[in-house]
């Protein structure tokens, strides 16, 4: 593990059994996990060459026990930790020595479908599959598809604004959430938006949406649905380069094309994924996409031509258009598949997230290439194809001398040139503490003291999540307010909640 984490309290890992004393009092029963081996099951999430115990770990059922662990650990100064199903790829989820983890698994009931509104109401620990398949038969989904929809928690998509596959078309969980319910570290309950579309004011539920934990702890999520489309179709078209997929994507986009999904595989990641799933991929082409056509019937057979058309012009030598739900649910099993499949072929993996211009595409491929070479180290290459997202995947052995610190170092290299390329350092999977070290690649001093103003008028005391996102914590007392500067938007002083 080669990132710092704050130096945890001495004073408070003294005191560790009065606070578990205090937090079984708000908790009665199985709410408190203190022992040594039913915590170990919570020291890693997704980013799994991070580890940690937590001091301890509550698993509240109520808002108002959530208060209350956050009253008492706001008033006794103890960091606090939200964690939902621990998928993170990030380490948003790492929990801290002297930190409560704070796990929202038992917040996992439906609250409400209102198809008239063409929404849900759901407790945050509610798995992102488990809300389409509440209202699917009905006919609507919940449209954001993260891979890891099966265990991941909605909670855990608005802490990260996750996306999926079908996010180019349908948006990012941010355009897909009408409301919150979340708890500030001094206990208090706030709701934002609600089942309406624009919320009053500021726009505080855009800004809670992809603040990984660190401004507070949603209870309480409602997330539009959709009805299900008449038909979809997808296709796989397979190229003899990367460029040319690349140049068949942008000419896609350019044509005014919105697929519902177009998805891009390298070589190593289509073997790695047909090998496991089996889902009908080409082998013996250099990349893959797979792009999907939603809508009325005579809609989709028309743009289904419109893109083999352009496939053609872009040299494509494999062109298969699904024929059935099943094969097209399988075109789509081998991508959703494609980061364990990658695990089959390497003892480790580091899941790399950086998004780009899409005309970068190449350039960013061929700095892959050359890096790999470099580090010695093999990478595979699935991307969210329309968005200019990649997730490099680097194939790494921890229990070989230096292997890890390679992997990571050749993911900085190729975030780096993500942002030098005009693209950001995360796509989806949030920055933090996989990225922290390398936000001042994308953002000046001041411009991370703008974003910790905007942290201390919701956590003052930097408790919540401390040690993710930001490399430097400054006092909330040394920033002083904020105002507008190099362009930046900047807020007055946001009001107390
Ligand atoms: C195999 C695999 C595939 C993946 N594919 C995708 C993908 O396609 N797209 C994508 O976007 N991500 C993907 N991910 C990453 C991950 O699944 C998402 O980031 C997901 O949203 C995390 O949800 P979670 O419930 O597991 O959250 P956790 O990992 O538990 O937590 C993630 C962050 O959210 C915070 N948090 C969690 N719950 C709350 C809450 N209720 N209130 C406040 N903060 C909270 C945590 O503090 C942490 O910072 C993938 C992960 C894996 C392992």
């Amino acid at each position: 593990m080669s990132v710092m984490m704050p130096k945890p309290s001495e004073a408070i890992l003294g005191r560790r059994q009065s606070i578990v004393n205090a937090l079984r009092a708000i908790l009665p029963g199985e709410g408190v996990v203190d022992a040594a081996n039913e915590m170990a099951v919570f020291e890693s999430d997704g980013l799994t060459a991070y580890r940690q115990m937590p001091l301890v770990v509550v698993l509240p059922s109520t808002v108002e026990q959530v208060a209350r662990v956050l009253q008492y650990c706001h008033a006794n100064e103890i960091p606090v930790v939200p964690r939902g199903s621990g998928t993170s790829l990030s380490g948003g989820a790492l929990p801290l020595e002297d930190g409560v983890l704070l796990v929202l698994s038992k917040f996992n009931r439906v609250l409400e479908i209102d198809y008239d509104n063409r929404c849900a109401v759901v407790q945050p620990g509610v798995t992102n599959l488990g809300i389409t398949k509440a209202v699917e038969g009905e006919g609507f989904y919940y449209a954001p598809d993260p891979s890891s929809q099966i265990a991941c928690s909605i909670g855990g998509n608005v802490a990260e604004n996750s996306g999926g596959v079908h996010c180019l078309k349908y948006g990012l969980t941010a355009n897909n959430v009408l409301g919150i319910e979340f708890v500030t570290i001094e206990g208090e309950v706030v709701r934002l938006g609600g089942k309406h579309l624009e919320a009053e004011g500021y726009d505080f539920l855009g800004l809670m949406t992809g603040s990984e934990g660190l401004l507070g702890v949603v209870t309480e999520v409602t997330v539009r649905i959709l009805q299900k489309p008449e038909t979809a179709r997808a296709v796989l078209i397979g190229f003899p380069t990367s460029e040319q997929a690349g140049e068949c994507v942008a000419a896609i986009i350019a044509k005014g094309i919105i697929p519902a999904g177009m998805e891009m595989m390298d070589r190593p990641a289509i073997h790695a994924a047909e090998d496991f799933v089996h889902a009908g991929y080409p082998r013996d082409v250099e990349a893959l996409l797979i792009v999907e056509l939603d809508g009325p019937g005579a809609e989709v057979d028309h743009l289904l031509a419109e893109v083999a058309a352009i496939a053609d012009a872009n040299g494509a030598t494999v062109t298969k258009v699904s024929n059935s739900e099943e094969e097209r649910a399988s075109f789509w099993a081998g991508r959703k598949a494609a980061f364990p499949a990658v695990g089959r072929i390497s003892p480790d993996y580091y899941c790399m997230d950086g998004t780009i211009p899409r005309k970068e595409l190449p350039r960013v491929l061929a700095g892959m290439k050359a890096f790999s070479e470099k580090y010695d180290l093999r990478v595979a290459n699935v991307f969210h194809a329309g968005d200019g997202n990649l997730h490099p995947l680097i194939l790494y052995d921890a229990n070989k001398e230096g292997e890890l610190h390679r992997a990571e170092e050749f993911g900085n290299d190729i975030l780096r040139l993500c942002v030098e390329v005009g693209g950001v350092l995360t796509g989806e999977h949030g920055v933090g503490v996989e990225k922290r070290d390398l936000m001042p690649e994308m953002f000046s001093e001041d411009d991370l003291r703008h974003q910790q103003r905007v942290k201390c008028a919701f956590d003052d005391k930097h408790l919540l999540n401390p040690g993710k996102v930001f490399p430097q914590l400054h006092r909330c007392a040394e920033l002083g307010r904020m105002h507008v500067h190099k362009g930046q938007v900047a807020f007055p002083d946001l009001p107390r909640f």
